[in-house]
């Protein structure tokens, strides 16, 4: 939808400069928290299974260090461009500030389809990835993690070459691994969940019950299917969730005005996020066009697989129930659409916030790694929910005490702890 338009950078950067305008920062301030402080591009040659090679694009970008070691995930997508690992790592950095983490903000991206190549390709691309910027990493320095199309077994192969480089144990160097292999307790949960949690939150500050709510996600990723699993177990109603077949290169809504019934989603889902459309049938699920997902009469909206899917276009079919927008994706609502959801009444629980609970447990995972002490999954989920509550009520009440939207309130909080570490490490006044 509109990827060729639309430049996720500028898109960060407005919403930047907008916050930083009223927070009067010194100019030398807003240049260099405006863009990448770091940006690697390079090349991965990789020898295809058919004995052919390939050559694949890789990114790596620190957008700023001076709150802690750069952290951030690595995509795979074959619509991976600069401009989108530009602004991730830069909503990172906000993103680990908003909650108070000792970390920085990066990103990676490597342009490739997983969903064509094997897994022996997806293992050779992993560790060429390392090969090509392994100085770059540590976990002092730079901390990968999974995004869009990469799992724990990815992370593995990358940890593997890394640690074959540098001949010992790093565990720190990257997270989202598998539990048996340094791994947290509740990682693969924490990004939805988390959601879930602020959702949870604002429902409370609405004098709302989660049980009267209905709600339609986009994505049925690993964001959208544990965010869809908390919300359905305390009682919401998942209406309808959206996800890209891969077979036909389209995207499919499927939909229950009764509820879906979020296990079986789970039992008809392959491993990257796309649900299985006879199998669906079967149980009764209607099948709409993939982007009905966001017509639908819901209290609630959860884009959680893409950028810019909610425009002043696509907006405009929204239905008059939605009340609460919690943005487990990255980006997913347009500059000017936030304004007018505003206008309209509609609150928008910001990407960095909404889903900075996999960051969050990515932080608990390097404490364990470092301490060689591991948690159980309920200390992790705790702890993690008093993270994420702690960091909601501090966006609220800045948004109240100056009667603006929540993003605003969450760039307000994040851009001012920045500041100041970069402030105290005398890099800009
Ligand atoms: P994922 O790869 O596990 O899932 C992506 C989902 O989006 C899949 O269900 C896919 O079918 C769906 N999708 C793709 N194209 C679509 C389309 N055109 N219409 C409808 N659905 C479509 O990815 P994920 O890890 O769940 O990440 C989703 C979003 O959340 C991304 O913006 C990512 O950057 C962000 N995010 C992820 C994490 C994390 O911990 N995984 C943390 C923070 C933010």
């Amino acid at each position: 939808m509109e990827h060729d338009a639309y430049n996720p950078f500028t898109h960060a950067q407005k919403q930047f400069d907008h916050v930083a305008t009223s927070l009067h920062l010194e100019e030398g301030m807003k240049d260099l928290l405006r863009s990448p402080m770091k940006e690697i591009h390079f090349s991965i040659p990789i020898k295809m299974d058919d004995g052919s090679t390939r050559v694949f694009k890789g990114f790596r970008m620190k957008h700023n260090e001076a709150l802690g070691p750069a952290k951030g995930g690595i995509r795979f997508h074959p619509h991976e461009s600069v401009d989108t690992v530009r602004a991730l790592s830069m909503w990172m950095t906000w993103k680990c500030a908003v909650v108070g983490l000792p970390l920085g903000g990066g990103k990676g991206g490597v342009i490739c389809d997983p969903q064509t190549l094997s897994l022996a390709e997806q293992e050779r691309i992993c560790r060429g990835y390392v090969r090509q910027i392994h100085t770059l990493f540590g976990p002092n320095t730079d901390v990968p993690a999974p995004d869009v199309m990469t799992n724990g077994q990815h992370m593995v192969w990358m940890l593997d070459e890394f640690e074959t480089i540098n001949q010992g144990h790093f565990p720190g160097m990257i997270t989202g691994k598998p539990v048996n292999l340094g791994g947290s307790q509740g990682r693969t949960e924490a990004t939805g969940y988390g959601v879930v949690y602020h959702l949870l939150a604002l429902l409370a500050k609405k004098g709302l019950d989660i049980q009267n709510t209905r709600a339609s996600i986009q994505g049925f990723g690993n964001v959208a299917q544990y965010a869809a699993e908390l919300y359905s177990e305390l009682g919401g109603k998942v209406v309808a969730v959206s996800c890209w077949n891969q077979k036909d290169q389209k995207s499919y809504t499927f939909r229950d005005l009764n509820g879906l019934n979020v296990a079986k989603l789970f039992e008809i889902k392959d491993a990257f996020g796309s649900l299985d459309i006879e199998k669906a049938k079967a149980l009764g699920i209607e099948i709409l066009p993939g982007e009905a997902w966001i017509e639908q009469d819901v209290e609630i909206l959860i884009p959680a697989a893409l950028e810019n899917q909610i425009t002043l276009e696509s907006m405009a079919k929204m239905s008059n129930n939605v009340q609460i927008i919690c943005e487990g994706a990255n980006g997913p609502t347009a500059y000017e659409a936030d304004a007018a959801l505003f206008e309209r009444g509609v609150t928008i629980i910001p990407d960095f916030l909404c889903n900075a609970g996999g960051v969050t447990c990515s932080y608990f995972e390097q404490v364990q790694g470092n301490t060689n002490f591991y948690w159980e999954k309920e200390e992790v989920l705790a702890k993690l929910q008093t993270f994420m509550n702690n960091a909601f009520e501090n966006v609220y009440n800045v948004a109240k005490e100056k009667d603006i939207n929540l993003r605003d309130a969450a760039y307000t909080i994040a851009i001012t702890r920045v500041k100041e570490a970069v402030q105290a490490r005398g890099w800009a006044s």
